[in-house]
């Protein structure tokens, strides 16, 4: 990935959460990129890494995960978003509209081109609880609607940043992302992460952050 002008080898990676209900995903990866894109995007996944064999070591197959909620609609947060058939998908409305027409300077990052618009996104408006324990707030800055994922486990808050905060530098040091729709509210957006008590972070582009 090209990041502020210098190749950058980030890790991508989603995140699954097993209620006593429903098993949710959140963000689905970079998938596989047409060859015309793999040139851009120099993707380095083992076959250990590959999604559906993420899933399969949980005893998961495609077909059961219930709710994929996408932080946002970059294209290496929702590249397998097709796989999931039997998924309610959850992303913020004006998140969804923009993806569809993207600005010049955003068009790289959704490559809208590539996704098939047949997935029937469920729309939410801002702060929204998704199931017991399970809820999303909005933190955008980084796109025009981008979320974050909060479930609460005993006395833990686990915070999904997504590209909010992409690594663990970003919210420690309140760096904003290299790529941006809004400063200001990036920087907002990270304060808000940071002020979630007993916090626990998970980074989406993170390489240091061990497996949870
Ligand atoms: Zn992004
Ligand atoms: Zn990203």
């Amino acid at each position: 990935m090209k990041y502020m002008g210098q190749p950058y080898n980030a890790a991508v990676k989603p995140l699954l959460i097993l209620t006593p209900k429903e098993k949710i995903l959140v963000d689905t990866g970079i998938g596989e990129l047409p060859e015309k894109y793999q040139k851009l995007y120099n993707v380095k996944r083992t076959n250990q890494e590959n999604l559906k064999t993420q899933l399969a070591q949980h005893g998961l197959r495609q077909e059961d995960i219930d709710i994929v909620v996408n932080t946002h609609l970059h294209f290496d947060h929702r590249g397998n978003n097709a796989l999931f058939k039997n998924a309610k998908f959850i992303i913020q409305a004006d998140e969804h509209k923009y993806a569809q027409e993207p600005d010049r300077f955003q068009q790289a990052a959704y490559m809208s081109e590539l996704f098939d618009t047949k997935i029937d996104y469920e729309h939410v408006h801002g702060k929204r609880q998704i199931t017991d324990g399970v809820h999303v707030v909005p933190t955008p800055g980084h796109s025009i609607g981008h979320q974050s994922v909060i479930v609460k486990a005993e006395d833990k808050n686990y915070v999904y940043c997504g590209d909010a905060a992409p690594t663990k530098e970003n919210l420690e040091r309140r760096n904003i992302p290299g790529v941006l729709y809004c400063a200001h509210k990036a920087l907002k957006s990270i304060d808000e992460l940071r002020a979630i008590e007993n916090a626990v972070y998970i980074y989406s582009h993170d390489n240091e952050q061990p497996h949870l």
